[in-house]
């Protein structure tokens, strides 16, 4: 597994992370932002951005989400797709776990949003990592030969549904509506040979035992009673709005709301980690407003590394 060593490691490519890893590589410090899916955050899913200062009212979130990103990759910073699954911050080395690879850093940034939900579904905690699982890349060769459900439309239901098609003998996909024929991803994805799509049904119960998941049972529209299937594993991918924090074990001082406490300079409660953008809870969420909470954390960061009294400016452009 490979080990990619950095100054600054941040978890999430979304305004905050990408303001704020401009920022980090523009004051010489390697940077890698770890980013799940550029299209699933809160700014990429935004049909239209018209209050972001400075550019056209018309641009969408995701072109705005690409320009910024497109910015920081412009001045230096790894921008690496990966689901961090965990993290440890013990140690002055903060350590990043992801499928992809282990990242080690010296200042760690938490920027993932707050397009988390709990855990809803009927059985879904119980059996949360004993079958149920938010994470295909992660857990999808675990179901090598085995049935599993999908349940969702959006976008990361989709890429995750096709990723497991490669393990699984049957993905059983759960959608309360139909994908609209023009989306071309998920009519490739119905078009799998192990795919069983499951179209206006709803997930009711996710059933299991001491060994794990063994089945769900769904509602479909025109059907009359409810249906039982038989399968090992439940991917669940539907978005709410709670802070992501799952990854974080009990490491990082949180609210009582779910967001994560910050100073005035987003350092969290842990030495040499900070937090930036929804996944405060902050009250306003905004994209200007994560973008200048990766500003605040990034010259913090800058100061912490270099060990220097007073904080730099960044409009000297040498
Ligand atoms: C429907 C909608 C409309 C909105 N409209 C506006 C608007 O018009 N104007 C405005 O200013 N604001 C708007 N907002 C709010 C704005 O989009 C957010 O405040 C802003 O995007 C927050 O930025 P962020 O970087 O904190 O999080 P996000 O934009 O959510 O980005 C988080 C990133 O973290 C990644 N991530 C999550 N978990 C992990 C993990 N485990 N490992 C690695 N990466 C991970 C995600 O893939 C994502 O790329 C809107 C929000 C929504 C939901």
């Amino acid at each position: 597994m490979e080990i990619i060593e950095t100054d600054v490691a941040i978890i999430g490519g979304g305004p905050a992370g990408c303001t704020c890893a401009l920022y980090t590589s523009r004051s010489n410090l390697n940077t890698v932002i770890i980013d799940k899916n550029p299209s699933v955050g809160a700014l990429a899913i935004t049909h239209q951005i018209a209050n972001y200062p400075g550019v056209p009212v018309d641009i969408s979130g995701e072109k705005l989400l690409t320009l910024m990103r497109e910015q920081a990759v412009q001045y230096g910073t790894d921008y690496r797709r990966a689901q961090v699954f965990g993290i440890d911050v013990a140690e002055d080395w903060k350590t990043v776990y992801t499928p992809e690879g282990t990242f080690k850093a010296k200042a760690l940034v938490l920027a993932s949003g707050a397009m988390g939900r709990p855990a809803s579904f009927k059985g879904e905690a119980d059996f949360l990592g004993k079958g149920v699982s938010y994470c295909a890349t992660c857990d999808g060769a675990f179901y090598k030969n085995r049935e599993v459900a999908v349940v969702g439309a959006n976008k990361e239901a989709i890429e995750e549904a096709t990723v497991l098609t490669k393990f699984a003998s049957t993905v059983h996909w759960i959608t309360s509506s139909d994908p609209k024929s023009d989306n071309e991803e998920a009519m490739e994805l119905m078009h799998s040979s192990n795919i069983k799509h499951w179209s206006r049904t709803r997930l009711l119960e996710i059933k299991g035992n001491d060994m794990g998941v063994n089945g769900v049972v769904v509602k479909n529209k025109q059907e009359e009673g409810p249906i039982n299937l038989d399968l090992d594993g439940v991917f669940v991918y539907m978005s709410g709005s709670k802070p992501i924090t799952d990854f974080l074990g009990d490491q990082i001082a949180l609210k009582e709301d779910g967001g994560v406490i910050v100073d005035d300079f987003m350092s969290t409660n842990s030495d040499g980690v900070w937090a930036i953008g929804d996944i405060r809870n902050t009250p306003f969420k905004q994209a200007v407003v994560a973008a200048s909470d990766g500003c605040i954390a990034a010259m913090s960061i800058d100061r912490y590394l270099n060990s220097r009294k007073n904080i730099r400016v960044d409009w000297i452009h040498s």
